[in-house]
């Protein structure tokens, strides 16, 4: 395959780096992850996939749950679910609450924790049974019955979890969330301990590659919506590096504390890579310099 080799090449030139950056240390079982762990995974459309480093090992995926919670919400209540959120890059941390308080409690968009709260209500109100219906969405998409929860990160998250509890309090004080918080948070924190290796992650996105299909055909969303979510994943996917990484890497694309990134490259792949150091805007230092190479090398970007 084609990728292969320029996948091996950048893998090399980007391992040999010293890690920079820490790993993210507020979710204390996070703490614990390996710094040095290095994988890289990509599955190709036509079904074909290649992997290197530590890319058969689970980690915590974190905010990268937001794309498939955000999918999984707007498969459901279609175009209604702009009423409740934004489409803006939001320019503050993914955490903040300062925009909230100017916007009457609509999020500026899905992937800041405003906005994925926002969705984990939707999901909570429109799921029978939320967190195994949420994970049988997931298993399905991947065709890969093992992805699960990590109960152990989710508990270490919610134990220090004060400012999601204050987002989802403010956002409930406007009238924009309408289950009770603790079972909102309790959800989101759940969603955001989803294990899975580099392999599974890049599978899971390919039916964004795939115009809104997975690879047997089945559609998961229609292909403006699967293009919407490309949109906010290019705009909004980075926290406050969005630009950056629009402007380094030119893919559609999102990332985690867990030091997970996912990118997709319309009608032709999703690569997912794994690095736990974050730099100094809480994305993958490696992550990010090796999909910035990556685009380079294969000359193939969005753009
Ligand atoms: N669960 C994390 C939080 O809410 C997700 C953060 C992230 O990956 O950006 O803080």
């Amino acid at each position: 395959m084609y990728f292969d080799e320029i996948v091996k090449d950048v893998f090399q030139e980007i391992n040999s780096l010293e890690g920079r950056g820490e790993v993210a240390s507020y979710i204390p079982e996070l703490r614990k992850v390996d710094p040095e762990k290095f994988g890289v995974y990509l599955s190709t459309i036509d079904n074909s996939g290649f992997g290197i480093g530590d890319c058969y090992e689970a980690f915590s995926i974190q905010s990268i749950a937001k794309v498939l919670s955000l999918s999984l919400a707007y498969r459901m209540l279609g175009e209604k679910i702009w009423e409740r959120l934004g489409v803006e890059p939001s320019g503050t941390a993914f955490n903040s609450l300062v925009q909230l308080e100017v916007e009457n409690g609509i999020p500026r968009n899905p992937f800041i924790n405003a906005g994925a709260l926002v969705i984990s209500d939707i999901l909570l109100t429109k799921l029978d049974h939320p967190k195994e219906d949420f994970l049988a969405f997931i298993r399905s998409l991947s065709n890969n019955s093992k992805i699960d929860y990590s109960p152990r990160i989710a508990t270490s998250e919610k134990n220090v979890g004060y400012r999601n509890v204050a987002l989802c309090n403010l956002i409930k004080s406007f009238g924009n969330i309408e289950n009770e918080p603790a079972d909102v948070l309790d959800f989101y924190f759940n969603l955001c301990s989803l294990e899975v290796n580099c392999q599974e992650l890049s599978n899971l996105f390919l039916f964004l590659a795939n115009d809104g299909c997975t690879l047997s055909g089945r559609r998961v969303l229609g292909q403006s919506q699967a293009k919407r979510v490309k949109a906010l994943m290019q705009t909004c996917g980075f926290y406050d590096e969005s630009g950056e990484f629009s402007f380094k890497v030119g893919l559609p694309g999102k990332s985690g504390v867990g030091g997970g990134i996912v990118a997709v490259h319309p009608k032709q792949y999703a690569i997912a890579v794994w690095s736990p150091r974050l730099n100094h805007k809480g994305n993958s230092y490696k992550g990010m310099k090796f999909l910035e190479e990556f685009t380079t090398k294969s000359q193939l970007s969005i753009f």
